[in-house]
Formats: C-alpha cells, structure tokens, sequence
C-alpha cells in the first residue's frame, strides 16, 4: 500500500501541478476527501469554508451576528479589521486557521459559528474579500481547495473539479458522530437542521451560489468509503493529467 501511495506520487510529481476545486453541500466529507488527495499528491489543500467561518466568529465576537441574522452594514465595517491566514501543524500536517495573530481552528467548528457562517457568506463585500485572498493562495497551482463556487468563481479555469454530494441523512449523520468524536457538544436534530439551513441559504444566495460548474464531476459518496473515494480520485486525476 505504501509503494503504491510512493510510486502514485512520486509519477504525479513529475507532471505540471494543477488546481483541484472541490465543491458541494454542507458536511459530505469534502475537507476530508481534499486533505487526503491533496497528502497523496503533495498540494497545498486550502479550507476556504475556514475563511467564512473565521470572520463569522470576529462578527459574533464583535454582537454583529446572531441567531442567523447578520447585520451586514455592521458586518462590513469590520472586515478592514479581519486578517486571516493559515499556520501549519507538524503533528496533522495541515494548516489551521489564524485570525488576526490568534489560531482559532477549534472554535471556527463551535455550532454558534455553524448557526451564523451562512447569513455571513451571502454578504458580497465578505466574498469579494475571501475570493481575493483564495485567489493569492493558489496562484501558483498545486493546489486543492474545497468550498461551495471554488470551481464555478474562484478557480473558473481549473484543470480538475469535484462536486461532491451524499444524502442528507448520510451527511447528518457523519457529522454528528465527528462532533461526537471530537468530543465536541452534539444533537442529531440541531446537526440536521443545521445542515439543511446552510444548503438552503448556500444555494439561493443572490453572488456565488452553490451550484456544480458545467465542467465539473459528479461524487457521490452516499455508499462509499474513504479508500474507494481514493480509487475514484486516481482513475480521474489520472486521465486528467495527462488531458492537460
Ligand atoms: O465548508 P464549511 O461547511 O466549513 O463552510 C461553512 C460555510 O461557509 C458554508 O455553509 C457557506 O455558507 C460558507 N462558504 C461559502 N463559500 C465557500 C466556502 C464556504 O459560502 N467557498
């Protein structure tokens, strides 16, 4: 399995580096499937859903969200106030996220943020912010970046896109046993609702709907496991590649 992972990579590496979007609904396992094809390629993988998430905790911080209502006058006002970048974590080998100096990747995933990121991300100023800065971080390819209009806004031009989807059962669930697993506070119905609230507000948002770009394909991963998701990544990366 080792060599395999070896040879894979080491082959990959050897052709251009590409931008890999990964689109599609709330909590289907897109941060997982992007960290792990980003490891076995060796790209730099961007959260850009951590970027909403980081300035919706400085609005909540700061009283200008709450019970998923933003007050977006309020809200753009602060965003000349909001630095984000990334700090990367020897032991995960990942980047968490840095919001003016502070690493707030665990409280990003606290519901409060959960509850507001969507009311937050239908402001325009806040996209055109966070689009700017996702933009800098792949300019230079080599890069897999998952999100909700990475491959339609961000990356129109990207050689490789995945949208990604699963059964809101099955995605309510898989969030509910990683908050658990976390050891974070966790209610099956608040999970599911949250969830069906932020792809209803994700997709019918005036700028940068959730929507799969034309040229984009199709996982589902309703019934599949993580090394088969794998399997299906190489086949299509592979033919890919060696299109581009
Ligand atoms: O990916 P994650 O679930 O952490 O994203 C949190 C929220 O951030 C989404 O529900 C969506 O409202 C917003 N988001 C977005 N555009 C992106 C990534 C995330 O609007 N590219």
């Amino acid at each position: 399995m080792t060599l395999f992972r070896y040879n894979f990579a080491a082959r990959m590496k050897k052709k251009k580096k590409i931008t890999i979007t990964v689109d599609g609904y709330s909590s289907c396992g897109k941060s997982t499937f992007a960290k792990a094809i980003a490891a076995e390629l060796g790209y730099l993988y961007i959260d850009s859903g951590a970027m909403y998430r980081a300035v919706t905790l400085h609005c909540l911080r700061r009283g200008k969200v709450s019970g998923g209502m933003a007050d977006n006058a309020s809200v753009v006002r602060l965003l000349p106030e909001i630095s984000i970048t990334f700090m990367f974590n020897r032991e995960t080998g990942f980047n968490e996220t840095v919001l003016n100096g502070e690493n707030v990747e665990r409280e990003i995933r606290d519901r409060a943020v959960s509850d507001n990121v969507s009311a937050v991300s239908t402001i325009p100023e806040v996209r055109t912010k966070l689009v700017e800065l996702q933009r800098e971080l792949g300019a230079g390819g080599g890069i897999v970046m998952d999100g909700r209009d990475i491959g339609t806004v961000v990356f129109p031009g990207a050689e490789l896109k995945i949208f990604m989807t699963a059964t809101p059962e099955v995605r309510a669930r898989r969030r509910y046993l990683e908050l658990l697993g976390k050891g974070l506070p966790a209610d099956y119905a608040a999970v599911e609702k949250n969830i069906n609230d932020r792809d209803r507000i994700d997709s019918s948002r005036e700028m940068s709907p959730l929507r799969k770009a034309d040229d984009a394909v199709v996982l589902d991963n309703s019934e599949m496991t993580p090394a088969e998701q794998m399997v299906w990544f190489k086949q299509i990366f592979k033919q890919k590649i060696n299109e581009s």
